[in-house]
């Protein structure tokens, strides 16, 4: 994951200070419901959606299971079309790779198309630290560079912010990248993505190398893809002499019918459009048209690892559209940076624990319960992934990652429930002290369907009814009214 995160709180810590700022409430409420409508609206026209959803999921699912044969296949087709394949463990391999290249090149700017796979593996640092400058030219990412911020969001990771603070940040800041933003910078947004058209273009013209990610490579003709909105990836893709791309290994597809397929469900589920403005697919180096030199890094960075987990690896499905978290009512108070991670909301919350591993860090233990699991995240979902099932599944990861030598009090309360459950003779007394206990305890509180509640526990009781209520005992147990009526064949009163 990107150096950037590194230190963050956990996300209940995080969460806090997040709700605490209304203007990010604010911004985030609106840019949400927005998007959510028009995600609403474009599926909506699609009479046969679900069957194109479970599609989706099918396709990536064999891909999966064949990944082997797929990737081989990939690194052939690519290779014959003239570029060059790496294969990257992890983060570190996949940096050292590109600033190998820069140093061949003696290239110390290179202009970057949106990438998440480039973020997660904190290339803009590690090239920074190469003595190499990277260049976000996606406008919303040029925006959280500009202002030192961190991404807050997959589709638009300045969401955070209003049009006034990017004027500000761009007044600011331009300056000091390369060509300033004109004194005179309105907020409207036409003003603001001239002033940002015209800082990029002299970058676009002055860089030798470009690095990308890749939202889809197909298999059978070593094509990549990538899809987008303004434009900006795509001179990237076709002015520069040297191309570098970072594809995660989980974005292969074995054809092209196969991305006919992604190319429906992506659009609509992202940007609520029918279709994105500019999808630009390239195979390896053509002669004298775009990059002469490309080169492909395959990327790992945990990703095998989620893979193996039979329950975690259908996130590996994701496509990176962002509806789970538009629709996620967490996400849409807390925004992004709460999460610790490029990958924020839902798919972040199951995807950040997998690809580090739990147990190590209590940010990323943190996260699998940043949800509360109402499954709207599964229903928008283009491609079906049941992040709940893995939310579910991941807390148990970390409940065991922390199993002290000396139980914790839940501990011991889900053994003293499991021994006492187990025997006939030992629920019947437990059901006899609960009775007993409830006539102790007083009633404090009443739902207003009139059912009753235990007042405050002692210690450590109270760690529990401090925050919840423990419905009070009934006057009568299960096992004496089924002895009494005969398991509810003779009536209250005593008749059959
Ligand atoms: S998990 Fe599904 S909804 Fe969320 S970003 Fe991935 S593909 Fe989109």
């Amino acid at each position: 994951m990107t150096t950037t995160f590194v230190g963050m709180p956990t996300f209940p810590a995080a969460a806090r200070a997040a709700l605490a700022d209304t203007q990010l409430r604010r911004n985030l409420a609106h840019a949400t419901a927005t998007i959510r409508a028009k995600r609403a609206a474009a599926v909506a026209e699609i009479d046969d959606w679900e069957e194109l959803r479970h599609s989706g999921a099918a396709i990536k699912d064999h891909t999966l299971r064949h990944l082997d044969t797929y990737l081989i296949q990939l690194e052939q087709s690519l290779t014959s079309a003239g570029a060059t394949v790496h294969w990257a463990r992890d983060a570190a391999e996949a940096c050292g790779i590109v600033a190998d290249v820069a140093r061949r090149h003696r290239v110390d700017e290179v202009v970057k198309v949106k990438s998440m796979a480039t973020q997660e593996i904190g290339l803009n640092e590690a090239l920074a630290a190469a003595g190499v400058a990277a260049w976000e030219t996606d406008l919303a990412e040029l925006i959280v560079q500009l202002g030192g911020d961190l991404p807050s969001h997959i589709l638009v990771p300045a969401i955070h912010r209003n049009r006034s603070e990017v004027r500000e940040i761009f007044l600011r800041e331009m300056a000091r990248a390369g060509r300033p933003a004109p004194a005179d910078l309105s907020d409207e947004p036409a003003a603001l993505a001239n002033a940002a058209r015209l800082h990029l273009r002299e970058k676009f013209f002055s860089a030798r190398m470009a690095v990308s990610g890749a939202n889809f490579a197909v298999a059978e003709s070593g094509t990549l893809v990538v899809v987008e909105s303004e434009g900006n990836g795509r001179m990237c893709l076709t002015l520069p002499d040297i191309l570098v791309s970072i594809v995660g290994i989980e974005k292969v597809v074995p054809t092209w019918a196969d991305l006919d397929v992604f190319l429906q469900l992506l659009p609509r589920s992202s940007t609520g459009e029918r279709m994105n403005p500019y999808t630009s697919t390239w195979a390896g180096v053509t002669p004298g048209d775009g990059p002469q030199e490309v080169h492909v890094v395959l990327l790992d960075n945990g990703r095998t690892n989620v893979l193996a987990d039979q329950v975690g690896r259908q996130a590996l499905r994701c496509i990176r559209c962002s509806a789970c978290l538009n629709v996620c009512p967490v996400y849409e108070r807390t925004g992004g940076h709460a999460y610790g991670s490029v990958y924020p909301g839902p798919i972040g919350a199951v995807l950040t624990p997998m690809l580090r591993g739990v147990g190590h860090d209590p940010s990323t233990d943190s996260l699998p319960y940043a949800s509360t699991l109402c499954g709207a995240c599964y229903e928008v979902c283009p491609v079906a992934i049941d992040i709940p099932e893995i939310l579910v599944h991941l807390r148990a990861q970390v409940v065991d990652a922390h199993r002290a030598r000396v139980p914790h009090g839940q501990d011991v309360a889900m053994k003293t429930a499991g021994w006492t459950l187990g025997s006939p003779g030992r629920l019947r007394m437990a059901e006899r002290l609960r009775g007993l206990a409830g006539r102790l305890v007083p009633h404090s509180r009443r739902s207003p369907e009139g059912r009753a509640s235990l007042g405050r526990l002692p210690w450590p009781g109270s760690r529990w009814t401090d925050a919840r209520d423990l419905p009070a005992p009934p006057a009568e147990s299960f096992r004496r009214w089924w002895a009494r009526t005969n398991g509810g064949r003779r009536a209250e009163g005593g008749t059959t």
